[in-house]
């Protein structure tokens, strides 16, 4: 008989593994407990794949011989509960997708960062030729990648969700960009057991497989010793230290090993401290891949940078304004504020994941002449930073927000857009946010 396949959450990755699913022979079937969207239903029907929507129907789910979960589906959810009772393995896309593919994986995950590596990343891969794919948390999903294509190397972006339920799955190259508290409602409160499941990027990987990381992380340096690390460890910092592979010195954006490669800092077309994090990360990680010197400078030079972070919308009346919408928690916002050269409106707000905003308290006295709260409840932050002696203002939408700052900014100045929060109490998602955010001010 064929076994039986059952997915949870029927978006990219769910509909992805499903159509990869059915081309290894199993029999599959999808349930999402909210509305699948039309091209998702669709894609389904094309394959004859069976499916329900609005609800979790157990006497369908609970006779699988294993599950692939949505990363967005909690693991304290009712039927993830029900599935685990009866001992069916639940593992993620990504997991399985990793077993019908010998493709080399380069696997980049952090609390923040992510995205603008992995692009960067695919950016020189592509640039150099090589046949690669981007998988995970952006573009395609790698299910239906592998069912689809024929990739030599894929580049997958890996949230904690992802790896919370990958076991086997091994990363040819594992890319650890730091660990700053983040979804903490979705781990008990509990920053160690989010700590873990970063760490699961290091599992199964062999003597001939590396590890990037930025050394300076004092949570990763805690966790190192934890590990019997196999893997050829590359490790990153701003300053060259003994050990380093990668760092910045005098200028100069330096990788000592495999191949020697040297680049004037300036030339970077990525700004902002935890940009030059992430363009070490990448960096090395096409070295590692064998990529010519001349191909990497090149592509380190020409990357246009990934919308919604840090992203230049326009200059108005001599104000310039950024879009950072994709900062959801405060060491995003960190990094932007510290990126600042100009005294800086904030526009902050949203759904606070258990934000502490002592983190960003000195920057915002340093930087900020004026602070735009932007969410449903803006009582937190009024609670924290009115006391700064800053002029506050109180925005319950993207029209009040940016008309807000367009009365408080003075010639010179910059207005960011970076809110250390979700978007989903008043936009559907960040890119919403983002969106509505530029539209309105290019109509100022
Ligand atoms: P992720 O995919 O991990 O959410 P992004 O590349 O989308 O990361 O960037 C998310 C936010 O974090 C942006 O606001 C960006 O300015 C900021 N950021 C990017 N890289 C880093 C880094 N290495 N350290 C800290 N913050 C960063």
């Amino acid at each position: 008989m064929k076994k039986k396949i059952v997915i949870l959450g029927a978006a990219e990755s769910g509909v992805g593994a499903a159509v990869l699913a059915l081309k290894k022979g199993f029999d599959v079937f999808v349930s999402d407990g909210g509305n699948i969207k039309p091209r998702y239903k669709e894609m389904l029907d094309k394959y004859g794949i069976a499916w329900e929507e609005g609800k979790h129907t157990e006497a369908l789910l609970l006779n699988a011989d294993e599950v692939i979960k949505s990363p967005g589906i909690p693991n304290d959810a009712p039927i993830v509960r029900a599935i685990r009772e009866k001992n069916i393995p639940v593992i993620s896309e990504i997991e399985f997708a990793g077993r019908y593919t010998h493709a080399k994986m380069i696997c980049i995950t952090g609390s923040n960062g992510k995205t603008t590596t992995t692009s960067l990343i695919y950016h020189i891969l592509k640039k150099a030729g090589y046949n690669v794919g981007l998988a995970g948390n952006i573009g395609q999903s790698l299910a239906l990648q592998v069912a689809e294509k024929n990739y030599d190397y894929y580049v997958i972006e890996l949230s904690s969700f992802q790896l919370d339920n990958m076991y086997q799955f091994r990363a040819n190259i594992a890319v650890l960009l730091n660990i700053t508290p983040d979804h903490l409602d979705r781990y008990e409160n509990n920053m160690q057991k989010y700590t873990d499941a970063k760490m699961r990027i290091l599992q199964n990987q062999t003597g001939e497989d590396a590890f990037v990381y930025w050394a300076d992380d004092p949570v990763i340096r805690e966790e190192l010793h934890k590990y019997g690390i196999k893997a050829r460890q590359c490790p990153f910092s701003i300053l060259k230290k003994e050990g380093m592979i990668g760092y910045i010195s005098d200028g100069h954006y330096v990788i000592e090993s495999p191949t020697p490669f040297n680049m004037e800092q300036e030339e970077l077309s990525l700004s902002g401290k935890h940009n030059l994090y992430n363009s070490l990360a990448a960096g090395i990680t096409a070295d590692l891949t064998g990529i010519t010197n001349e191909t990497i400078r090149e592509s380190l030079s020409d990357f246009e940078g990934v919308e919604h972070r840090l992203e230049k919308v326009a200059r108005v009346h001599g104000v310039q304004y950024i879009n950072d919408s994709k900062a959801t928690n405060v060491d995003a916002c960190w990094y932007a504020l510290e990126s600042m050269t100009t005294p800086t409106i904030l526009i902050l707000g949203g759904k606070d994941k258990g934000n502490d905003y002592s983190a960003i308290a000195e920057l915002v006295k340093k930087k900020c002449t004026g602070l735009v709260y932007l969410g449903a409840d803006n009582g937190k932050l009024h609670r924290f930073f009115d006391g700064f002696g800053i002029p506050v203002a109180d925005t319950h939408s993207m029209e009040e927000c940016v008309k807000a700052c367009y009365e408080m900014a003075r010639p010179g100045d910059t207005v960011l857009l970076s809110p250390c929060c979700a978007s989903f109490d008043l936009f559907k998602n960040m890119e919403d946010r983002g969106e509505q955010f530029k539209t309105l001010v290019r109509a100022l």
